[in-house]
């Protein structure tokens, strides 16, 4: 009988595809093998699922032999690979695209390559070499005018900016080989093979540190994961641990009693907590027995951390969401840390949720997983309260002298302005801002809004500014020049001098942002020095520079964004303003409240962590809402408590299990028809009759529009996961007639509903 292979291709399709082993390369297909194999007229890089001799199937389909082999051993260790299919299942997600969620950076030429030889030759490099190409530029001159195009803005950059890796420039410039090579001929740049540049998580060696003593709470936390790690079967549970209460360092014990066991460990933080800082206190434990995968990672830096760990000289990994498919080696323990974060979910391809996935992957790898929060998640709450996991406390702040902040509402429906004149200045946070200053301490101003002027409104007609391509309304930058952008797309634009719907030249400027927060507050304190943190001024590295300032005492009062509200220990931070608490609680999402609260209670975490007391100033105008009722407590456990209340009475998760299923189309009747057609054949399944499955809508979603495409969606709710499976299964098939034009995505357990 024949040697068949079930292999994933990067293909669209569910399914994976079977092809003839032949005996000359058998010994190396193994199940997570990265094989070359014809599909139609292409050549794709599929990965093996598994080997079996069996016979060939019948009926016309024409077995296909595998091209070559890439990899000697296979990539993908066996207990990833597994976990990949499954996670493949439960998302309805092809499995080619799941894998390639995890398969480490291929350098696209050899993949190129691959594809045109179809076959490799004896001497193919190991993937992932360390050099790279840079273009460098000489001290030489062009004769003036002899220079155009690319050509041109290239030598231009490179002058301005210094040397540049050849792959960076082809970002930019889809010439930029060619144009490279022009200019090393004509004597005005070189193109060098070197190193690439050293990845910033490690740019200083960091000083071991010795772990402190333990306080009792910390140490009975640590004591029940050891042993349960002990124990060596998979184990699961919620470290709720109020705001500086040292969760940080139950994670580290916990990492070093696995290590000590021989296994290896995932630490999964959110996106914008993957900061050197953060990194630093791993670091400072496990030296560089620790790989940090992040998206800022070059190619042949991402394969050397994957190929150090898959050998097993690594042992701990760390980063964001996509950290999840790190290849750790024994996996023994996944550490999830502010598993409340919103950036754990993935909203495009395969979207998954990591903090979920985490426990499927512990569960199947036989690991302890850990899920570490100040605010859980109602979901995570949901499960302790069915004893699926268990809970740990930590019910105080780690630094003994710190105590919680105390929180004072301002209730600005009627309290006044400060000397500023702006209502959401009040004029007990100007006074509070003013103490501060004066003892040296600092601030930290929240509003969760980007930009100068969140709306643009018509005085004569009422209307406000709206993106061309999405039902939002454009936010005022005053930022170069003062720019018009959507916040959705990438839409940017003028200012227009007049009305785009009447004409009337009556534009004006409502509502705050953080850029006017940040010019209203410098000029009402002249002697203070005011710093703004938003997606804005800082991507990824930048953002930690401001805070490094914030660290050394250099910034009085820092404005921002929820980036100021995440995990950051800034011992001098007294207080906190919430400038607008209601902005996040009044989304159209059965999760505002949560979120809300949890935005709330992180934010406010900031102020007093160590032996300066801190206050907390929350600007609503919503005194009475619960999320703000009890964060002004500190209460999580009197929110989650009302909060699964509220859940269960309305049906919505941990109470429920919901699938989304998102339709649109660029033109409006076509998405109608195609959610109204997935709607009638959900609710002509038998679950559905039968009513174990609810089908609510077709719908507009939230934001009806977006990039040029009407939304629409279809919500399924379920108590049981088999039957809500079993209509998403008949939807997902339904997909496959509709108009060419439509997409129709499928989110199981959705986060965002807009
Ligand atoms: P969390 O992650 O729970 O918000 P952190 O881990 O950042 O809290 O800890 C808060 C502060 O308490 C840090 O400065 C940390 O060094 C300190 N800390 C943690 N555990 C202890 C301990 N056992 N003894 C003294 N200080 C501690
Ligand atoms: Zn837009």
């Amino acid at each position: 009988m024949p040697l068949l292979a079930d292999v994933a291709v990067p293909v669209p399709l569910s399914r994976a595809f079977t092809y003839e082993v032949p005996a000359a390369i058998a010994a190396q297909v193994k199940p997570g093998s990265r094989v070359v194999c014809g599909f139609g007229s292409r050549r794709l890089v599929g990965v093996v699922l598994g080997v079996t001799e069996r016979p060939l199937p019948g009926g016309s389909i024409k077995i296909k032999p595998i091209t070559a082999v890439i990899d000697p051993e296979p990539v993908l260790p066996e207990e990833l690979l597994s976990f990949l299919v499954q996670l493949g299942l439960y998302y309805f997600a092809p499995i080619g695209e799941v894998l390639r969620l995890a398969l480490p950076a291929m350098e696209r030429e050899q993949v190129r390559a691959l594809g045109k030889q179809g076959a490799l030759g004896g001497d193919v490099k190991q993937v992932g070499g360390r050099k790279v190409a840079f273009a460098r530029p000489t001290d030489a001159l062009e004769a003036a005018g002899s220079l155009r195009g690319q050509a041109a803005a290239i030598l231009g950059l490179l002058r301005a900016s210094g040397e540049q890796p050849l792959a960076r420039l082809e970002e930019r410039f889809g010439n930029a080989r060619n144009a490279v090579k022009r200019l090393a001929a004509l004597g005005l740049a070189v193109i060098e093979m070197r190193e690439p540049p050293r990845d910033p998580f490690f740019a200083v060696t960091e000083k071991r540190d010795m772990p402190p003593e333990l306080n009792e709470a910390q140490a009975r936390a640590a004591g029940r994961i050891e042993a349960a790690l002990n124990e060596g079967s998979h184990r699961a549970f919620l470290l709720f641990g109020v705001t500086g209460s040292g969760k940080t360092e139950v994670y580290l014990r916990a990492i070093a009693a696995c290590l000590a066991k021989g296994r290896g460990a995932l630490v999964m933080v959110p996106e914008i907590a993957l900061t050197p800082q953060v990194v630093a206190r791993f670091r400072a434990r496990f030296g560089d027995d620790l790989a940090v995968v992040h998206s800022g990672l070059a190619d042949a830096d991402r394969h050397a951390m994957w190929t150090r760990l898959r050998r097993g000289e690594v042992r701990v990994a760390i980063g964001a969401r996509s950290a999840l498919f790190a290849p750790v080696p024994n996996l023994g323990l996944i550490l999830v840390d502010e598993e409340h974060d919103g950036s754990f979910k993935q909203e495009e391809g395969v979207r998954y949720h990591a903090r979920d996935m985490a426990l499927l992957r512990g569960f199947r790898a036989g690991a302890v997983v850990v899920l570490g929060s100040a605010t859980p998640s109602m979901e995570s709450v949901g499960l302790a309260r069915k004893g699926k996991i268990e809970e740990l406390d930590l019910p105080d702040r780690a630094v003994v002298v710190a105590t919680l902040p105390k929180v004072t509402i301002i209730d600005i429906k009627r309290i006044g302005a400060g000397p500023t004149g702006n209502k959401l200045i009040s004029l007990p946070l100007h006074r509070a801002i003013d103490e501060t200053l004066a003892k040296g301490e600092q601030t930290i101003l929240f509003l969760n809004r980007r930009g100068f002027a969140p709306s643009v409104v018509c005085d004569a007609c009422g209307a406000v500014e709206t993106c061309r391509d999405c039902s939002v309304a454009l936010t005022y930058h005053r930022a170069r020049g003062g720019r018009l952008r959507c916040h959705y797309c990438d839409y940017e634009g003028p200012l227009p001098p007049v009305c785009t719907g009447c004409k009337a030249a009556a534009l004006t400027l409502e509502g705050l942002g953080t850029e006017k927060l940040e010019a209203t507050i410098a000029e009402a304190f002249p002697r203070a020095r005011v710093a703004r943190l938003d997606r804005d001024v800082a991507g990824g590295e930048k953002s930690e520079v401001i805070l490094e300032r914030m660290r050394g005492g250099e910034i009085d009062i820092l404005v921002g964004t929820q980036m100021v509200a995440k995990g950051h220990d800034l011992p001098m931070v007294t207080l906190v303003g919430v400038v607008n608490a209601d902005a996040s609680l009044s989304l159209p999402d059965f999760r505002a409240a949560e979120r809300g609260f949890q935005l709330l209670v992180q934010v406010a975490g900031r102020a007093g962590r160590h032996d300066r007391p801190g206050r907390v100033l929350i600007q609503t105008r919503a005194p009475e809402h619960p999320a703000i009722q009890f964060a002004t407590r500190h209460d999580v456990r009197g929110f989650l408590a009302r909060e699964l209340l509220d859940r269960q009475e309305v049906g919505y998760p941990p109470f429920s299990r919901l699938a989304l299923v998102r339709i649109d189309a660029p033109d409006e009747e076509t998405a109608r028809v195609a959610a109204a057609r997935l709607a009638a054949v959900a609710r002509a399944t038998p679950d559905a009759l039968g009513r174990r499955v609810e089908v609510l809508g077709p719908a507009p979603a939230p934001i009806a529009r977006l990039r040029g495409r009407f939304r629409f969606r279809v919500l399924l709710r379920a108590k049981e996961r088999g039957p809500l499976r079993a209509v998403v299964e008949r939807v997902a098939a339904a997909r496959e007639e509709l108009d060419r034009q439509v997409r129709a995505a499928i989110d199981i357990d959705p986060v965002s509903m807009l």
